[in-house]
């Protein structure tokens, strides 16, 4: 089958934390999260559990996970998700399934014929092993760090946190998900032309990171590796970090609220990116990579989904819940309350950051150090930076600016006229409706504010 590269292309948007491709010409680079030969799993502890049915009665564990910097021991109690010792809950309101040892292959191969077409000659996507189901066992009360057992019911514990504040605002049934916790994804991407020029050629297990998958309604904690550890950069697992799984599940309150979004591309299901790129780039500069760029409204909503799971694990979590690792540049480019990005770029929508959004040269993609708000995750990071602060201003609680929040992901799921609209009218209307919602709950006293934070965009 042939695509036409310049409606559909490698110019991916994806909507759970994935972005794909991109560069001029015929430099089309689909990115997974890094790949890795040596990816590092976590290990069950109780394989075997003697004490088959001993959680009727009430039971704590005690874990390990990141607060405020340190490994906390803290003690937890899911009894309500512990059926048959399997971390699942009885009703799979939250979760229906919790896996661990899932193992799957991802090949992808595409010929480009010219700048505008290309075939993909070899599409496997393959599962070889579907997992076990993790559980904890009444024998054992505590948990080594890096087991299945302690990295379950930790996640599990945020999720529980994160759904319930939400559920308590909000009629809409949100359905269950599943989680699955280091599996193995192979992926070996390649993408040649006709005359046999390598553009992309790369394979290993994707390791990392987290993603959420829509289709799947999946959360995803993907292994570390030993390289990453090697290197000591980001040593911290996103397990271990309550914001990440929080984060995740915000994608999928924001897929459940906002159904009327159509993804435009048709790898939306298949590559997942990183939700959390902590790779530095040691070239700063703005490099323009492409002069013909549009952004489409699957690129605001692919911001407004990164930011709008910042928020919500921001308003659902305590604070020092929501810690963000100790990679500085990191920490201040996802940190909702922070006013700067890393390398001092402000989060507002001023005219400048506005110009660069909706430009029509792609600047090569960002990285930790070097924010480029045509980056989903940095445009998620100013919408929730500016959202948050406007909202701060009326002096509003967490609980009253995630149902603020809420109320505005489904004013955009209403408005028919606002889904089908191109990139930059999208924008402004959705920020409109914003002001909207803030106007009719808090009139105009804060418009200075207002105007302060959205100065680049006529509201
Ligand atoms: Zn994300």
């Amino acid at each position: 089958m042939k695509y036409n590269a310049i409606i559909m292309g490698l110019s991916l948007v994806l909507s759970a934390c994935g972005s794909s491709s991109s560069g001029g010409g015929k430099k089309k680079v689909i990115k997974f999260s890094s790949l890795s030969m040596n990816p590092i799993t976590l290990q069950k502890e109780n394989t075997r559990c003697s004490s088959a049915d001993l959680l009727e009665e009430e039971k704590i564990f005690t874990v390990t996970r990141l607060i405020n910097k340190k490994p906390v021991e803290e003690i937890v109690n899911l009894q309500s998700f512990l059926q048959n010792n399997q971390l699942v809950d009885a009703n799979k309101d939250l979760l229906n399934a919790h896996l661990y040892d899932v193992s799957k292959r991802r090949v992808l191969e595409v010929v480009y014929y010219d700048e505008n077409s290309f075939d993909i000659t070899t599409d496997i996507d393959e599962v070889d092993s579907a997992g076990l189901t993790n559980s904890v066992c009444a024998d054992n009360m505590s948990y080594a760090r890096n087991s299945y057992e302690n990295v379950g019911l930790i996640v599990t514990n945020a999720l529980t946190k994160t759904r319930s504040a939400i559920t308590s605002l909000i009629s809409d049934s949100i359905p269950s998900v599943s989680v699955s916790l280091t599996p193995l994804e192979y992926s070996k991407v390649k993408v040649t032309d006709v005359y046999g020029n390598v553009y992309q050629d790369e394979e290993g297990y994707r390791t990392n990171n987290a993603y959420y998958s829509p289709s799947e309604k999946a959360l995803v904690f993907l292994p570390g590796s030993k390289e990453v550890e090697a290197a000591g950069i980001f040593e911290k697992p996103f397990w271990e970090i309550p914001m990440v799984a929080s984060h995740e599940y915000g994608h999928h309150i924001f897929d459940t609220l906002y159904p009327n979004f159509e993804h435009s591309n048709m790898h939306q299901d298949i590559l997942h990116d990183s939700c959390f790129d902590t790779r530095f780039n040691t070239n700063t500069e703005m490099m323009a990579v492409s002069e013909a760029r549009t952004t489409e409204r699957s690129d605001i909503v692919g911001g407004f989904n990164e930011g709008f799971a910042d928020l919500m694990a921001q308003y659902t979590l305590s604070e020092s819940e929501n810690y963000l690792g100790d990679l500085n540049c990191f920490r201040k480019n996802r940190e909702v309350k922070s006013p700067k990005f890393a390398d001092g770029t402000i989060k507002k929508f001023n005219a400048k950051n506005i110009r660069l959004l909706f430009s029509s040269k792609e600047y090569e993609t960002s990285s930790c150090n070097k924010a480029n708000i045509q980056e989903i995750h940095h445009m998620g990071a100013v919408f929730a930076h500016v959202t948050d602060a406007i909202q701060s201003s009326y002096g509003l609680t967490n609980t009253e600016k995630l149902q603020n929040i809420l109320t505005w992901i489904k004013a955009l799921n209403e408005d028919e006229n606002l889904n089908l609209m191109g990139g930059r009218d999208y924008f402004e209307n959705s920020m409109r409706k914003f002001v909207k919602i803030m106007h009719k709950n808090y009139g105009n006293i804060n418009d200075d504010i207002i105007r302060d934070y959205l100065s680049g965009v006529s509201i």
